[in-house]
């Protein structure tokens, strides 16, 4: 049994208490308690450090963890798939040390995120939980070609994500829009059309998985709300009509604001292909207008990062939160956001929040990151990663 003590424990669905611990039994949360009821003698390992909040582990929604994110991804892509699968191995080990023990990996060249799901399951290699996508349906030529399965018509889709399933995919993404890192498409542009993106959808959800789109242009991510898609992946070009659908159908929102921030921040002096620099300074305005929208308006939003596109190294995932504070959450909202809300958006309620029952991913970390949002950038603050009960990452 280990009891993880806390100055401040966040529970990861908005509560916020003084003093309270959690008592690990296994892999499992078996109370979460405040101090004063915690049973005297019972022989568990007692962790704590003052002036420490505990948390549930970091899920990042969206995430590439096959790349590094080089300033230009295209040569990447091209590797073999034996050291794309190994160079996923380092990412993910840097992810969980940077206290991320969940992420739903949306797009892989032949799959390899798959097999690198299944070698952190083994124990293979050190890394989070991932739930992978396989690789993600696009059009012939549309957005991620080049590492995607190109389908045309209804039955090629609905054939496609069949594969990706009999692969293991533990979800089907789903381009509906051109999008930035493709050359000669546009964000705004729609692409695969309604009926290609319902077979596709239908087949996911015949097999009990959740599905996650690729959508940036307003017609494109309104397709993919009528195919029945679950996640609206960065979401650029919003309107109220997208919105209230959204909050009609449940759809969530995977805004990855640090994905654009990166690109025009480094621009084509750090090596990102100039048609990457172009169109995310196009977009990135509207970007974080329509994150405002969403969050005004009520829609369920999720932390994701895109980690793996230029300059989108994996152990800087945690600028998300201080770039969705700054675009009007509370760090409250934000830390939900990458906790209880991400657990749901990924379907794996059994994580992302700290009760009785859960499975026991718990993070310590130094200073109290509702004060702070940043905290959670330095890796030197998170002082303990606990992955399924078991201590897998220790500091200071
Ligand atoms: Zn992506």
């Amino acid at each position: 049994m280990k009891i993880i003590k806390g100055t401040w424990l966040f529970d990861g669905t908005g509560e916020v208490y003084q003093e309270h611990a959690v008592v690990i039994k296994d892999n499992r949360i078996e109370a979460v308690l405040p101090w004063a009821e915690l049973p005297e003698e019972t022989g568990a390992e007692v962790i704590f450090v003052p002036g420490t909040m505990v948390m549930p582990g970091l899920i990042d929604s969206h995430i590439h963890v096959t790349s590094s994110g080089a300033a230009d991804p295209t040569r990447e892509r091209l590797e073999a798939q034996p050291l794309q699968t190994l160079r996923g191995a380092d990412v993910a080990r840097t992810l969980l040390e940077h206290g991320f023990t969940m992420i739903r990996n949306c797009g892989s060249s032949n799959g390899n995120d798959i097999a690198l799901r299944t070698a952190v399951e083994r124990g293979y290699v050190l890394g989070p939980r991932i739930l992978a996508s396989g690789m993600c349906i696009t059009m012939t030529g549309g957005h991620g070609w080049m590492g995607g399965r190109q389908v045309d018509g209804p039955h090629e889709a609905r054939k496609a994500a069949r594969e990706q399933l009999r692969a293991g995919a533990d979800l089907i993404k789903i381009m509906a829009t051109g999008g930035v890192m493709t050359p000669g498409v546009e964000p705004g542009s729609a692409q695969l059309t309604i009926e290609e993106m319902k077979a596709a959808v239908e087949e996911a959800h015949k097999a009990g998985r959740k599905t996650a789109t690729h959508a940036q242009g307003t017609e494109g991510i309104k397709n993919a709300i009528l195919a029945g898609l679950d996640s609206i992946e960065h979401g650029i070009f919003l309107d109220d009509e997208v919105i209230s659908l959204m909050l009609d159908r449940g759809v969530a929102l995977v805004p990855t604001l640090v994905a654009p921030y990166h690109i025009v921040r480094g621009g084509v002096e750090a090596g990102i292909p100039a048609y990457a620099v172009e169109k995310s300074k196009k977009v990135i305005d509207a970007h974080t207008r329509s994150f405002q929208m969403a969050l005004k308006a009520g829609v369920t939003i999720a932390m994701g990062t895109d980690c793996g596109t230029p300059l989108n190294v994996p152990g800087k995932n945690a600028l998300e939160f201080e770039l969705m504070v700054k675009a009007g959450m509370t760090p409250l909202q934000a830390l939900i956001a990458g906790t209880g809300t991400a657990a749901s958006v990924c379907d794996r309620k059994e994580v992302g929040t700290l009760a009785k029952g859960q499975l026991a991913d718990v993070l310590v970390i130094r200073g109290n990151p509702l004060d702070d949002i940043t905290l959670l950038q330095d890796k030197a603050n998170i002082l303990r990663v606990v992955k399924d009960g078991k201590i897998a990452i220790t500091r200071g």
